[in-house]
């Protein structure tokens, strides 16, 4: 049989939302028990530099900003503990969820900052750039600046694609934009936007074959017109990646409102509350929009304070 720890505060997921819910509800002596996740850290930790925290003026790196938030959260006594939720029963007063360590924890309250994981092609070469913090990103407004002066090559056709094309093009001599179909599935306004702007070329019918480097950095990228068949190379320092993210709430579904790709549903805009009472989020598994740290942090903050308001209101 396992364990059953009742508390009052489950934090589930060690991104900036989660350290941040940590700081505030164990300031707030709500001895918050944390669950780190598949990826201690988060998405953060396989960024190189963030420049656009605020009060990092020098600026800082993602691994280091997250060792910094959990010594913060560790300060004020978070049990931050390393392992993930396997399921959760959200369907009364308390909020039982069971844990890899072998653990049934009945929770009070439950601030969910699972995040979001960004999809990549997957090709070995993307990979290995990608560990290395060589040149490949999920994320032009985080990483996009490294690029200034230089050409980037995009992947993807959808709203987030076009977004971060038109961000890199303020800053690049010129953006490679690889479509793989002979059309965009972005909005008409955010396609024509793409279009319209002088140093993006968008090559239409193109998929990556290979990401090519020196073994360090990458150099350029190999691609194949899937149409004619034509094999390509173009020069580029940055590859990007933006052909969409998942949201980590699979083990919610059964008992929270997400949208039809799997984001969780705000059951009052403005808060950070879910439909199930008790159960709030923060971060990237509520945000398709933002996605920053800083913005991941600030829903932190809320999902700590409503959990305070709503333990408050129920006497405790
Ligand atoms: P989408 O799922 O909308 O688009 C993903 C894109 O990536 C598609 O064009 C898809 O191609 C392409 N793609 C997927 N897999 C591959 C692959 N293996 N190789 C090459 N291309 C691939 O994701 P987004 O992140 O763009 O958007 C998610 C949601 O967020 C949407 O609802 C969007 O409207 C919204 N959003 C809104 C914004 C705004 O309004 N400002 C900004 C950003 C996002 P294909 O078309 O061929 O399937």
């Amino acid at each position: 049989m396992s364990e059953i720890e009742t508390i009052k505060c489950l934090i589930i997921g060690s991104g900036p939302a989660g350290y941040t819910a940590a700081i505030y509800a164990a300031r707030a002596e709500m001895a918050p028990v944390l669950y780190q996740g598949m990826q201690p850290g988060g998405q953060l930790t396989t960024t190189n530099e963030v420049e656009n925290f605020p009060g990092y003026a020098d600026g800082v790196t993602g691994p280091e900003m997250m060792i910094q938030l959990e010594a913060q959260a560790k300060r004020f006594d978070t049990d931050v503990r390393f392992g993930f939720i396997t399921k959760v029963d959200f369907s009364g007063d308390i909020h039982k969820c069971w844990a890899d360590d072998g653990k049934e924890i009945h929770a009070e309250t439950v601030i969910i900052s699972t995040g979001a994981s960004a999809k990549y092609l997957g090709l070995e070469s993307e990979q290995k750039y990608l560990k290395l913090g060589g040149g490949v990103s999920a994320c032009a407004v985080c990483d996009g600046f490294f690029y200034r002066g230089q050409e980037t090559v995009i992947v993807g056709a959808g709203d987030s694609a076009c977004e971060e094309a038109h961000y890199l093009s303020k800053l690049c001599t010129k953006v490679t934009m690889l479509v793989r179909r002979d059309e965009f599935r972005a909005s008409k306004i955010m396609a024509e936007r793409v279009k319209g702007t002088e140093n993006i070329e968008i090559l239409f019918n193109t998929e990556t074959e290979e990401v090519l480097g020196d073994g360090q950095v990458v150099s350029g990228v190999r691609v194949n017109n899937n149409k004619t068949g034509d094999t390509t190379e173009i020069p580029c320092t940055g590859f990007f990646v933006a052909i969409g993210h998942k949201p980590n709430t699979d083990i919610f579904s059964d008992y929270l409102n997400l949208d039809e790709t799997g984001y969780i549903k705000y059951e009052q805009p403005g808060t950070s509350k879910t439909n199930v009472p008790g159960v709030f989020v923060a971060g990237d598994a509520a945000d398709k929009t933002y996605r920053q740290a800083i913005t991941a942090a600030g829903t932190g903050c809320m999902g700590a304070l409503d959990a305070e308001r709503y333990l408050a209101a129920k006497g405790h």
